[in-house]
């Protein structure tokens, strides 16, 4: 069983983060949501930090860090911006990790050195506009001629899509309704017939870029085929067993940083000439609140004990993503219930996270597709 105290690497990168975010994310983060800014320096900074390969080994430059450290990297940067929780979730865990599971030595000391410094922005695109849960239904396709592929078709809600240096891109090289039919490129910025396309007006995690990527004629040499032919979208569902950890840390961070200002709050406002801590009514939604966040942290680090362990993660990480998101969103509307009327404005956080936690529920597979994972792995 995993230790429940923080590693030293664990307490380090919480200290950094903190430090960091104290400076370079606290102060802009309103000013990054109302105008979906997408502070691309921070994950500069980040890189310089180690922050952008926590799981890259460090022979490609990594951190070489494992899930325990991943977790809390996430975590932590999650409760100042879960924008920045979200983007750096996605260029670690889907780009990077992609590369890093799939791709061949040439490809991981092309791409792994310049991703973990984020020298280059990692996206991945799995999702099309008229295939988000049933990705294997996809419709960009990858045609063979020679030596080349020529792609078509376009990705939405692609993390990254406009700023990302390089995209690991799954298109359809077989028969639709083949599980085997779909294969996994790496492309780079640049490279004619690619483009990002228009970027999402978004209800939270507006300081993330979530984009379109285009293919028109997009001809990719067959050399950036990670692993074989056919395998992209078997890899990608492997890619979100992992990813799906980072999901749930992400979801943490943001309930972890809800309860901590409600606390707060609930017991510095007064009303009836009581500060409102000492209503059972509001004391009690903290005990929920404090409760499921703990259980959420205890199925989120058991899937990431798994992972370290280079055990199977489909059902642990499913579980923890759907509890972790279920309850941050549930967190989040009982902090603005918390703060009433001022948790409607922009003036204190809760507002904030509780717009953010939605995309926890919804992003890297639905609370419903969840279930059926879990389901489907239970009934086996
Ligand atoms: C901010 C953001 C960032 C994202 N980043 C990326 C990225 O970097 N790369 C990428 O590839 N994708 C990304 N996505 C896409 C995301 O993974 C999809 O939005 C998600 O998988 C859901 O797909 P959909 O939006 O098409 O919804 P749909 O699949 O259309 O689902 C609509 C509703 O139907 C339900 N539903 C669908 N099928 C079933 C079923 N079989 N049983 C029960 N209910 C079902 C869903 O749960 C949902 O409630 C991102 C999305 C967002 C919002």
């Amino acid at each position: 069983m995993f230790d429940f105290n923080l590693n030293e690497n664990q307490r380090m990168i919480a200290e950094m983060v903190r430090s960091f975010g104290a400076k370079e994310i606290t102060p802009f983060r309103k000013e990054w949501d109302d105008n979906q800014f997408f502070p691309i320096q921070v994950f500069k900074k980040l890189g310089e930090l180690g922050l952008m390969g926590v799981l890259v080994p460090t022979e490609y430059g990594g951190s070489g860090f494992g899930y325990f450290e991943y977790v809390t990297a996430i975590l932590e940067l999650s409760k100042l911006d879960p924008s920045v929780g979200l983007s750096m979730a996605a260029h670690n865990s889907l780009c990077t990790g992609h590369i890093l599971m799939f791709g061949n030595e040439e490809q991981k000391k092309k791409y792994l050195p310049k991703l973990a410094t984020c020298e280059w922005l990692g996206a991945w695109g799995l999702t099309e506009p008229n295939t988000g849960s049933d990705a294997g239904n996809m419709r960009t396709v990858a045609k063979k001629e020679g030596e080349y592929y020529i792609l078509n078709g376009a990705k939405n809600f692609i993390t990254h899509g406009v700023s990302g240096d390089v995209a690991v891109v799954i298109a359809r090289t077989g028969e639709i309704g083949d599980s085997h039919g779909m294969t996994a490129f790496l492309i780079e910025k640049g490279t004619p017939g690619f483009k990002g396309g228009r970027k999402e007006d978004k209800l939270g995690m507006r300081a993330s870029e979530t984009a379109e990527l285009i293919f028109e004629d997009c001809k990719v040499h067959e050399s950036q085929i990670l692993g074989k032919v056919g395998e992209g979208f078997i890899q990608s569902m492997k890619i979100l067993d992992g990813g799906r950890i980072s999901i749930a840390a992400l979801s943490l961070g943001i309930a972890e940083g809800a309860l901590e200002a409600s606390i707060q709050y609930s017991k510095e406002r007064q009303q009836f000439n009581k500060p409102i801590s000492s209503f059972q009514g509001i004391s009690f939604k903290l005990a929920d609140m404090a409760t499921q966040l703990e259980a959420a942290k205890l199925l989120t680090f058991k899937a990431a004990d798994l992972k370290n362990k280079g055990q199977k993660v489909t059902l642990a990480g499913a579980q923890a993503k759907l509890y972790a998101s279920e309850v941050c969103v549930a967190i989040s509307n009982e902090a603005v219930q918390i703060f009433g009327g001022y948790g409607f404005t922009k003036d204190y956080p809760v507002e904030k996270f509780y717009r953010d936690s939605k995309l926890c529920t919804i992003g890297e597979g639905t609370s419903e597709i969840q279930k059926l994972v879990i389901s489907r792995e239970i009934l086996k």
